[in-house]
């Protein structure tokens, strides 16, 4: 089976059928994580919005996104949004940071249709001082963005999953939609409509090796730090229903270490202009998520989440384990086709 044909398979089979979707009228998950807001320390709330989901996953879909599972197979109707919109209200008490999700494009009609977009950002105005919210590239335009700035006080911050700026990377292992020039044009867009910019980028796609993708993501950090003002690195975690589980559960794909992570921050740091670098990793520690040896995850975690708060990366250098010297190894010789 070619890697093309395993994409679409899985693809097709992931998302819930209209018939069997669950209740539109519910979000999918709310919490409040930990964040960095104008250099101090501040508290996000995050929701993740019920609905019919990015429409490329159902063409294909990025090789590491199960987040199709979470969507209704259908569009919600406008009330069905109100409805999620009321009970995350319900949530949420004044953090200044907001973060908004779909399992896809918050700007795609599709998903959220224009006067239910405002009607959310509307309802955090004067509350919020930031709210941010995902989107592919083609959707970030003026005629999306200006209704939604007139209608929030504070500022809008628009992810874009860029993932790498190596266009083979990204459209080859990554399976994305569109070439890291749209994502580039769209972040220029939104700077233009006066929005701040923030890119995602993947640590370690399959068919990478370990040394690989830590080089791929520096030099992703390099090419995006002049266009986007944060850029998060994601470790990939083993989503179900994705091209990267099917590789796990054949033992081809181990999720990227976290001193892969330290590394890639310490690198990151030198090349990342006036732009932040964070990394949050999900399900670190885990085995379907990034981890070292099971000793060290929790207080290099902990580290991780320290840096990427305060921006001091030099705290990374003084971390160590037994196990980083295993880590080297593997990088070493991956690339010679030795397993690590
Ligand atoms: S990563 Fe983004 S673009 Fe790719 S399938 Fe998931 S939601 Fe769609």
């Amino acid at each position: 089976m070619t890697a093309e044909s395993l994409a679409r398979a899985v693809a097709r089979d992931r998302r819930p059928g209209p018939a069997s979707g669950p209740d539109a009228s519910r979000f999918v998950n709310a919490w409040v994580e930990p964040e960095s807001l104008d250099g101090a320390r501040v508290r996000a709330f995050v929701v993740i919005l019920r609905t019919r989901g990015c429409y490329w996953a159902d063409q294909k879909g990025c090789s590491m996104c199960g987040y199709a599972r979470d969507t209704l197979g259908r569009s919600a109707t406008p009330a069905e949004l109100a409805e999620q919109l009321r009970r995350a209200l319900g949530r949420y008490r004044d953090e200044p940071y907001v973060k908004v999700y779909t399992s896809g494009s918050f700007l795609d009609d599709r998903e959220v249709g224009p006067a239910s977009r405002e009607a959310l950002v509307r309802a955090f105005s004067g509350r919020a001082r930031r709210l941010l919210f995902e989107t592919l590239p083609e959707f970030a335009q003026e005629a999306t963005i200006a209704p939604l700035r007139a209608a929030f006080s504070g500022e809008l911050e628009v992810a874009l999953g860029l993932e790498s700026a190596d266009p083979v990377v990204l459209a080859r292992f990554v399976h994305k939609n569109a070439p890291p020039s749209e994502y580039f044009a769209a972040a220029e867009r939104l700077r233009r409509l006066g929005a701040r910019t923030k890119a995602y980028l993947l640590l370690k796609p399959p068919y990478l090796t370990e040394a690989e993708a830590i080089d791929d993501v520096v030099r992703s950090i390099d090419e995006a730090a002049p266009r986007f003002d944060a850029l998060s690195v994601n470790p990939v975690h083993i989503q179900g229903g994705t091209v990267v589980e099917v590789l796990f559960r054949r033992g081809r794909y181990r999720p990227p270490w976290l001193w892969s992570v330290v590394e890639v921050l310490r690198a990151g740091a030198r090349h990342r202009g006036a732009a932040r670098l964070v990394s949050f990793p999900t399900a670190g520690g885990l085995a379907r998520g990034p981890h070292n040896c099971g000793v060290c995850d929790r207080a290099v975690l902990a580290a991780i989440e320290e840096a990427s708060l305060d921006q001091r990366f030099e705290a990374l250098d003084g971390l160590d384990c037994a196990c980083r010297s295993v880590w080297r190894a593997a990088c070493r010789l991956e690339a010679a086709g030795v397993e690590a």
